[in-house]
C-alpha cells in the first residue's frame, strides 16, 4: 500500500473532479493521504476533506507564502483544529526565500509561533524549506522538543545527517525524478530506511516522464518509489511498505 504523506487536494486544480480522484485512491493502492494546509481557508478545507474521506487526514498551518495572513486569531484556530482527531500535524510551515525575500522576518515570526504551538500541542510539524536552509536550521535548533519532517527534502547530505540526528524524517516526491536531483539521490542512498516518507505534493511536482499531463495525484507515487528502489537496490513494493509504516508511526496512525 501507498501512503501519500503530503498532498493538496483542496487545490482548485481538483475542483472539477476532486471527489472522483479521492474515491479512486484506495482501489489504486493508495490507502492513506495527509492533506496539508497552507492558510486559514486551505487548513479548513483539509479538515473538511479529512472528515469526508476515511483515508484522508489533515495537517493545518500557515505556509511561508501565506505568512502575511497570520493574525492574532490564527493560533486559536490551530488550537481548535488540533483537538480534532482527524488533524495529525501542523503544516505546512517553514521558510521560502524563492519569491518572498522582502517578508523574511514575517516568515521567521510565523514559523516560530507555529513551532511553539507544536510544542504546546505535542504535534509533529511538516517543514517547507525552499532556498532557506541556513535560517531554517537555525530556527529549528532553537526548538529541540519539536519533532517533524522536511517535506520535499532539498538540502545537502550534511544537513540531512543533522536533521536525522534529531529523530526527524525526510519526505521525497516527484522532484527526485527530475534533472538535477543528484543531491536528493545521494541523501536517499545514505539515509536509514525507517525515516523516509513518500509524498506527491500534488497537484504539483508530477514525476517524470509526464506522459499523462502536468497534474499530479497520489496514483503517481509508484514512479517515486521506483526511483528510490533503484537507489537503494530494493523493490518499489518494499519502498512503499516501509514508507507507509514510517508515515503511520510519524503521524501516529494505526
Ligand atoms: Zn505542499
Amino acid at each position: 500500500m501507498y501512503f501519500d504523506t503530503h498532498a493538496h487536494y483542496d487545490d482548485e486544480w481538483f475542483d472539477a473532479d476532486r471527489d472522483e480522484v479521492l474515491r479512486a485512491l484506495p482501489e489504486a493502492g493508495v490507502s492513506l493521504v495527509v492533506n496539508a494546509g497552507c492558510d486559514e481557508a486551505s487548513s479548513r478545507a483539509a479538515v473538511d476533506l479529512a472528515h469526508r474521506y476515511g483515508h484522508v487526514y489533515a495537517a493545518v498551518g500557515w505556509h511561508p507564502h501565506e505568512a502575511k495572513s497570520w493574525n492574532e486569531e490564527s493560533a486559536a484556530l490551530i488550537r481548535a483544529w488540533a483537538r480534532d482527531e482527524r488533524v495529525v500535524a501542523l503544516g505546512e510551515i517553514g521558510l521560502d526565500y524563492h519569491y518572498d525575500l522582502a517578508w523574511k522576518q514575517t516568515q521567521h515570526d510565523v514559523l516560530e509561533a507555529q513551532l511553539a504551538l507544536a510544542e504546546e500541542l505535542d504535534m509533529p510539524v511538516i517543514i517547507h524549506d525552499r532556498e532557506a536552509h541556513g535560517d531554517c536550521m537555525d530556527i529549528l535548533r532553537r526548538h529541540p522538543r519539536v519533532r517533524g519532517e522536511f517535506h520535499c527534502y532539498s538540502g545537502s547530505v550534511e544537513m540531512a545527517k543533522e536533521i536525522l540526528s534529531w529523530g526527524w524524517y525526510l519526505g521525497f516526491n516527484g522532484a527526485i525524478t527530475m534533472q538535477g536531483a543528484r543531491r536528493a539521490l545521494e541523501v536517499l542512498a545514505m539515509m536509514p530506511t525507517d525515516r523516509m516518507l513518500l509524498e506527491t505534493d500534488c497537484p504539483y511536482l508530477a514525476p517524470m516522464p509526464r506522459t499523462d499531463g502536468r497534474r499530479n495525484d497520489s496514483r503517481k507515487l509508484p514512479r517515486v518509489a521506483e526511483v528510490i528502489a533503484q537507489v537503494r537496490h530494493t523493490t518499489p513494493e518494499l519502498v512503499a511498505e516501509v514508507c507507509s509504516d514510517n508515515g503511520k508511526r510519524f503521524f501516529g496512525l494505526k
